[in-house]
């Protein structure tokens, strides 16, 4: 299996929701569409979870809480997106860490959170360009997984996306040879949180991926699809990148 996840960010209208499934679901053949995921914004996940009610192309959050429910002003629940026909959640994106601040001790409650509640969670991860630069990406990604995982059941399904911070939105894409060893690397420390489970948890890649640089990405060996920000907001950009993974046979 090879997946696309396209992380449309805080982008989107109801109306162009709408529009962007009618048209996904349309464009989609049906082999292609099980191995397809739409994150939207939380707001707009209404049309998206009608517009694919009787799909096999499945959706998530872009984030959760870690409680279900309380005074927590402003944030969503786990078991609400669950409820709603959600079936994945990202946690831990780039953007939620820098941007929003979220420790980590916070990601391992969601993580837990997500799958209590009969979601995937999706554990991102990735190191920032000084990290790479003083050569610590395997630390840096090495500690999030484990502390992402921490409070994970093994015995449920997990997902995980490495997304260098420096390759997320700027154009810049990570090289096969960097691509290859940070997904070996995270598949090495899985086999510590889950030796049985450690082999069949997807590991997609994000960072920039586009439809001219997707088959050079995907036919690497620890590479399980991809996590896509900017090129998944066109439907037919979105197809165009799993279409060439899948020709050069991912
Ligand atoms: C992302 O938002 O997870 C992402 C990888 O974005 P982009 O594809 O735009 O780099």
């Amino acid at each position: 299996m090879f997946y696309c996840a396209g992380n449309w960010k805080l982008n989107k209208s109801t109306v162009e929701a709408r529009e962007y499934v009618r048209a996904l679901r349309e464009l989609a053949k049906s082999d292609e569409a099980d191995n397809l995921v739409v994150l939207p914004p939380a707001l707009v996940s209404f049309e998206v979870a009608a517009g694919l009610s009787g799909s096999s192309i499945r959706w998530g959050g872009q984030n959760c809480y870690a409680e279900a429910k309380g005074a927590f002003t402003g944030e969503n629940s786990a078991v609400t997106l669950k409820e709603m026909g959600a079936s994945f959640t990202l946690v831990g994106h780039s953007e939620r860490r820098q941007i929003f601040g979220e420790p980590e001790d916070m990601l391992a409650k969601k993580v837990a959170a997500a799958q209590n509640a009969g979601l995937t969670p999706i554990l991102c991860v990735g190191e920032t360009q000084d990290d790479r630069r003083w050569n610590r990406t395997q630390e840096v990604i090495v500690r999030q997984l484990r502390q992402g995982t921490q409070a994970a059941d093994p015995s449920r399904p997990l997902w995980l996306a490495y997304e260098p911070v420096w390759a997320i939105g700027t154009g810049l894409v990570a090289t096969p040879e960097q691509v290859e060893e940070a997904h070996a690397i995270l598949r090495r420390s899985l086999k510590e949180w889950s030796a049985t489970h450690a082999d069949e948890t997807p590991i997609l890649y994000g960072g920039s991926v586009k439809g001219e640089n997707a088959a050079s990405l995907a036919t690497l060996a620890n590479v399980d699809g991809f996590l896509i920000g900017g090129a998944s907001l066109d439907p037919n950009e979105f197809l165009k990148i799993y279409r060439a993974s899948k020709s050069a046979g991912a």
